[in-house]
């Protein structure tokens, strides 16, 4: 899942304040998990606004919704005209959902009402861990299950670093060594050689660079298609 925090008030009064007609668009899916933006939020971040502008002497109309996603169409296509009726959407979907909503407001703008932080798990209730980045060139086969890019605070390859202490990583003593993990996971996994293998550099153009990264499902695609005629006739 996606996990975000939600901007202060005072951040989103600042963006939001000299608009008439907003609305508060709440996302229902991963960021309502960590409790940042779901539709529950996203009424009371309307209610906050609505009492500031009251307190502030302006005059702003704030509503809210919400929807499963922000990141799908046939989530919003539904409300989309409702949506364009507003000044300002702010969205409290992750980043993801505020770029592609943002395509298709028209002359709408969107603003985010979140800060988005991580891909992560839900470590214990209240409690959201980072556990991948993204890298588009997974090796948890090689390493037990264990990221180290998102996992190890340097993003070793080979760790684990000089710094590592009983287990915890040099950047604080609340913070698991990555690099040890792998290497207990994989004791246990009675596959400890295999972290002994020179592998080739690791191929980073799937990456954070280079711009945009798309995945094409082509039989998605095609059922999609298929589903389209056959509604046509
Ligand atoms: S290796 Fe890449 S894809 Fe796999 S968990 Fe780590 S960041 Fe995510
Ligand atoms: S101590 Fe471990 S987690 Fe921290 S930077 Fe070094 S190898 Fe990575």
């Amino acid at each position: 899942m996606i996990v975000g925090s939600q901007k202060s008030i005072d951040e989103i009064w600042n963006m939001v304040q000299d608009f008439k007609k907003v609305l508060v668009f709440g996302c229902n899916t991963c960021v309502a998990i960590c409790h940042a933006g779901g539709e529950k939020e996203a009424e009371t971040i309307a209610m906050l606004l609505r009492m500031r502008a009251g307190q502030e002497g302006k005059a702003m109309e704030v509503n809210h919704m919400g929807v499963m996603r922000h990141c799908e169409p046939e989530y919003f296509d539904p409300v989309i005209d409702e949506v364009k009726k507003f000044d300002l959407v702010l969205s409290t979907a992750c980043g993801v959902g505020v770029n592609f909503l943002s395509d298709r407001t028209g002359n709408v703008p969107v603003y985010p009402g979140i800060n988005t932080s991580f891909y992560g798990a839900v470590e214990a209730p209240g409690n959201f861990v980072e556990l991948c980045a993204g890298c588009g060139n997974c090796i948890l086969h090689l390493t037990g299950g264990i990221c180290p890019i998102a996992r190890c605070s340097k993003t070793l390859m080979n760790g684990p670093c000089g710094g590592t202490n009983k287990g915890k990583c040099e950047i604080s003593p609340d913070v698991d060594c990555a690099w040890y993990l792998i290497v207990e996971r994989m004791k246990k996994l009675g596959a400890l050689e295999k972290l002994s293998e020179i592998l080739p550099p690791r191929n980073w153009s799937t990456s954070r660079d280079g711009g945009p990264r798309r995945v094409s499902v082509e039989h998605i695609r095609e059922y999609e298609e298929k589903e389209e005629q056959k509604s046509e006739k």
